[in-house]
Order: structure tokens, then sequence, then C-alpha cells
């Protein structure tokens, strides 16, 4: 059984302006799909080759892990982005996040502040612990919240190769665009009662 490159849930260009279509032919033909070639090649032949993808986060470490845990996250955050997202948010996240942080202005700039301050490459995600409370995690390289038992709400991609080609190194006008474009809809189907 190999892993294989899941398909974007819309056209690789339907979500510029905000992030173009060219960013999409790097990040996800090309950076997205490295990881899913470089896993399976240091896989194949082992046991872990008869493992699904959650499996192999949470049993492998070192490089399978690094590709693993890459390929489940840039899934989630395709996901986590929606041509017609952005906005606020509503239903039942909204009333999670207004529980937990306040109100959603609060919450934008706590997960714009863990965004922007992650430090060289990573991830911020929008978590629920065991109680349902609702966290924000910054995880660093190929960190990925399954490994913490957290279940994801939503995710936003900081390394470099996300943004480089439309902001340069201009990682805030990157986390704007993310604002544009957050699947609502997406978080509150994952968010757990
Ligand atoms: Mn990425």
């Amino acid at each position: 059984m190999s892993i294989t490159l899941s398909e974007l849930p819309y056209a690789i260009d339907a979500l510029a302006p905000h992030i173009s279509k060219e960013t999409l032919e790097f990040h996800y033909g090309k950076h997205h799909q490295a990881y899913v070639t470089n896993l399976n090649n240091l896989i194949e032949g082992s046991p872990m080759a008869a493992l699904s993808l959650e499996e192999i986060i949470l049993k492998a470490d070192g490089a399978i892990f690094n590709n693993a845990a890459q390929i489940w996250n840039h899934t989630f955050y395709w996901h986590s982005l929606s041509p017609s997202g952005g906005n606020n948010p509503h239903g039942a996240i909204a009333e999670a996040i207004s529980r937990d942080f306040g109100s959603f202005g609060k919450f934008k700039e706590e997960f714009t502040k863990a965004c922007a301050t992650l430090f060289g490459s990573g991830w911020a995600f929008l978590t629920q612990n065991a109680d349902g409370k609702l966290q924000i995690r910054q995880e660093p390289n190929a960190g990925c919240p399954l490994i913490s038992k957290l279940n994801p709400v939503l995710t936003c991609d900081v390394w470099e190769h996300a943004y480089y080609i439309d902001y340069r190194n201009a990682r805030p006008k990157y986390i704007d665009a993310f604002w544009n474009l957050v699947n609502w809809d997406f978080a509150n189907k994952n968010l757990k009662p």
C-alpha cells in the first residue's frame, strides 16, 4: 500500500488573489508531492508500508515521521482554506471561540501572533484538548498535534514556501491572506461537542 497525494479540494487557481496559482503549483504540486514521494521511498519494503498515514505518524521518528506528518499537515491545511472562506466564524466554532478566547477579535489576535512569532518553519494549529477546550499551538517544523492526542480544528502553514512567491519575506501579509480564506465549515466539521 503506498501513500497517495490527496486531491486539492478546489481548483489550483481558486485561492487567488490571496494565494496564487503559482504558489499552489509549487506548494501542492512540488512540496506536498515531494513529501509523498519521499515517504514512499523511505517505507518501501518495510513494515511501515502496511500502515495508514496516521499510524505511521504515531509510530515513526526521524525522516519517516517528518515526511508523514508533513503529508498529513498539508492535506489538513488545504481543507483549512476555501475560496468561499474568510469573514467571521459561524455556528458551533463561533460559539466555542467566544467561550474560550473571549471574542473572535481576541482569537484572531492570538492566532495571528502564533503564526507570526513561530521561529523558522512550522505550523500554527487551532486544536481541542480532551475537555473540548480550544487552544492554539505552535508546531515547529513537521510538528503534528495528533502526537499530543489533540483534536486538530484548523491550521496555517507558516513555512516560507507557503508565502515566498506571493509575499516574499512578508509573513504578516500572508497571515492576512489566510484570514480571507479560512474555512469555517471545515472547522465546524472538525469540532467535537
Ligand atoms: Mn507547506
